[in-house]
Formats: structure tokens, sequence, C-alpha cells
């Protein structure tokens, strides 16, 4: 597994483009964005890197690390499964585009 650093370069997994700009999951309180992701500048597509859960919602999608799962549209693999406080977790996620036939085979 690679680390996530600051210094990752980050490109937008529809267009190629590196023209993003990116939003920080606010680690400080509830009103902050709940999620991490960038916006692509040039065909305006969010990609998600950080994905925000409660215990609830974890217990229903039954997802772990491998796992690839949707949001916006977009599969995404998971990285990284990380239990915050109580009752949340962050999923940590990389852009998969070519995952999508994996994804229609876990909906059944
Ligand atoms: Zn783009």
């Amino acid at each position: 597994m690679q680390p996530v650093t600051s210094a990752e370069r980050r490109i937008c997994p529809d267009c190629g483009s590196e023209h993003i700009s990116v939003t920080q999951r606010g680690f400080a309180g509830k009103t902050d964005e709940r999620h991490q992701f960038y916006v692509c500048l040039d065909c305006g597509r969010m990609t998600y890197e950080i994905l925000s859960r409660t215990a609830r919602e974890m217990k229903l999608e039954r997802v772990s690390t491998g796992d690839v799962i949707e949001a916006d549209g977009h599969p995404y693999r998971i990285q990284r499964i990380l239990k915050i406080g109580l009752d949340e977790h962050l999923i940590y996620v990389r852009a998969d585009n070519d995952a999508k036939r994996e994804l229609r085979a876990r909906r059944r």
C-alpha cells in the first residue's frame, strides 16, 4: 500500500488533468466538510479521497479494504478503513474507473 502524502500528485481519473482543486476534510468539527475530495477544473469531475461513514452506514454497506464502492456514480477502490471516535469511520479510497464491472457484480 502506498502512503498518502501531501506531495502526492492528484490527477483527474476521467480526463487526466492535473488542474484540480482540493477540499480537505474538516477534522475540527461537525460543521466542516465530512468527506475529502478534489474537483477537476477542466472537466468538473469530483473525485473522493476520504469518505466518512457512521457506524450504522458501515454495517449496512459491509465493505472492507480492497473492495470497490460507488460514490456519485463512480467506482472507487478502498485503500484503508480507519475508525475514529465512537461512531465514525473514514474510508480512504482511490478512483478506479476500471472497476465498473466489479461494482456491478457486487450489486447482484
Ligand atoms: Zn477532469
